[in-house]
């Protein structure tokens, strides 16, 4: 937290001190953000699209040992998701504990005032505190990674890369690369800019771990110059390439240490599963082409593969005291519908124009969305206190309540989710019982921290609040 941030916060209690509305009596913020040293840590890993209906079976085949040691020291649970499935919404939804009515980050794109084409999803769109600002304000680190709709990156205690720190398919489908704004704290982004992965020029080793591609396949793959929506390969190699990119930037930011809350956004999964489907599951689909079938049917699996590879390496750079919780935001089923030969004309451009020249080539190009969203998320919990073999029934606006109980922090009543008690080792909830507390929202001047984007003394910054008690 900056000085001005912490000046803010300040300020918010002296406003909300010398409130009119004399019926409600709002605890001190000492009292209120004052939280219980339950010693656990969290490392919250966001899987865009993940389902168990791909996960069984590999788990079934031992295929998949990080996920299945996660499931069988822990929790698992189906983790219901939000109709529509948008994935801004639904991402900014797990960080808020809030709807997207209440939050404000509806969907992809919104149509802002001041601009005659719709934005993306950023954070200005976004009404309500996360639980990283939460946790901030109770003097916890946190350190966030590609999570949706955090750019422009806002002050946090600790760092957070925002999710345009990587050239992504979805901000080339929309308003493009921003500069500013990449990381908190802004000089973060100068060095973490030589760990970008290149999409235009991905590491050909990690895209062959997904995909097996033929001559044509690899030519239609190295010649796409920009996501293709619904186009499988060029959505790969953008959706990867980000996904690689903060994969590398988490490694680099745990290595200089572990904040008490770290969150990660992992999106290939979601991308490969709309685009690749019908080789997952041919049985759903008419006409799968049986040579194609042969090479493309492990892709989707692959992601799976690869994201428990790459969980095994995460859970290796963090401590014995972490609490791991692996979640989507939705799962995925069979649309039913082959993608089908793309128009030409709207791809020109698209490809590079030695690609471009292969007429044969470009009559292969095919789009249409194989795999579509289901409303079955996964959620796994493992570590500290959460009990081995247990489950719940959980959905996407009890995540916040849940890791702010684990952490020992109030629980704010105008949250609409609840803690996931059936998780937790009864002795822990008896030794820090879960408290509330009205809200935070009047507690944290959020459009304050925002303009405080400045990176002054942190540990000067607390010793002035716990100088005028507003923490311990
Ligand atoms: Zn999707």
């Amino acid at each position: 937290m900056s000085l001005r941030s912490a000046l803010a916060v300040a300020l918010a209690v002296v406003l909300t001190g010398c409130s009119s509305e004399p019926e409600r009596t709002e605890a001190p913020i000492s009292a209120a953000l004052e939280s219980q040293e339950t010693g656990v840590k969290i490392l919250l890993v966001g899987i865009d699209g993940a389902t168990f209906a791909v996960l069984d079976p590999l788990l079934a085949n031992g295929e998949l040992p990080t996920f299945g040691r996660l499931i069988e020291q822990g929790a698992r649970a189906q983790l219901l998701s939000d109709r529509p499935m948008k994935s801004p919404a639904l991402w900014t939804t797990v960080s808020t504990g809030r709807d997207r009515k209440q939050h404000g980050v509806e969907s992809f794109t919104s149509m802002v005032e001041g601009s005659d084409v719709p934005v993306l999803a950023n954070a200005t769109m976004r009404r309500a505190l996360t639980v990283w600002d939460m946790l901030g304000a109770a003097g916890r680190s946190v350190g966030v990674v590609g999570w949706w709709a955090t750019w422009p990156a806002e002050p946090v205690r600790g760092w957070l890369v925002s999710d345009r720190m990587t050239r992504s398919r979805w901000s080339e489908w929309s308003d493009g690369v921003k500069q500013d704004g990449l990381t908190y704290p802004a000089e973060l982004a100068d060095e973490l800019l030589p760990l970008i992965v290149d999409p235009l020029d991905p590491p050909m080793d990690e895209v062959r771990k997904i995909i097996d591609l033929d001559a044509s396949d690899e030519a239609e793959f190295r010649g796409a110059t920009r996501p293709i929506r619904a186009h499988g390969l060029s959505v790969l190699k953008f959706a990867l390439s980000t996904q690689l990119t903060y994969e590398r930037i988490t490694d680099h930011m745990l290595a200089k240490g572990q904040p008490e809350f770290a969150a990660i956004f992992l999106i290939a999964n979601d991308a490969v599963s709309h685009n690749f489907w019908h080789y997952h599951q041919p049985d759903r689909f008419e006409g799968v082409d049986p040579r194609r079938l042969a090479r493309l049917a492990p892709v989707v699996s692959n992601v799976y593969r690869r994201n428990d590879d790459y969980l095994a390496s995460l859970l290796g750079r963090v401590d014995d005291s972490t609490v791991t919780i692996v979640i989507s935001d939705h799962g995925f089923r069979a649309s039913g519908k082959l993608p089908s030969t793309g128009d030409r004309k709207r791809l020109r451009g698209a490809f590079t124009e030695e690609f471009s020249e292969d007429e044969d080539g470009l009559e292969v190009v095919t789009v249409g969305q194989s795999g579509i969203h289901h409303p079955e998320g996964i959620f796994i919990a493992s570590g500290g206190p959460i009990v081995a073999g247990s489950s719940t029934e959980a959905t996407l606006i009890d995540l916040a309540p849940t890791l702010l109980a684990l952490m020992g922090l109030p629980v704010p009543e105008d949250l609409p989710g609840r803690v996931l008690t059936e998780i937790v080792d009864p002795a822990f909830l008896e030794r820090f019982p879960i408290r509330t507390v009205p809200s935070y929202e009047r507690l944290i001047d959020r459009d304050a921290l925002r303009a405080g984007a400045d990176n002054e003394n942190d540990e000067s910054t607390l010793e002035m609040l716990r100088s005028l008690g507003y923490i311990q």
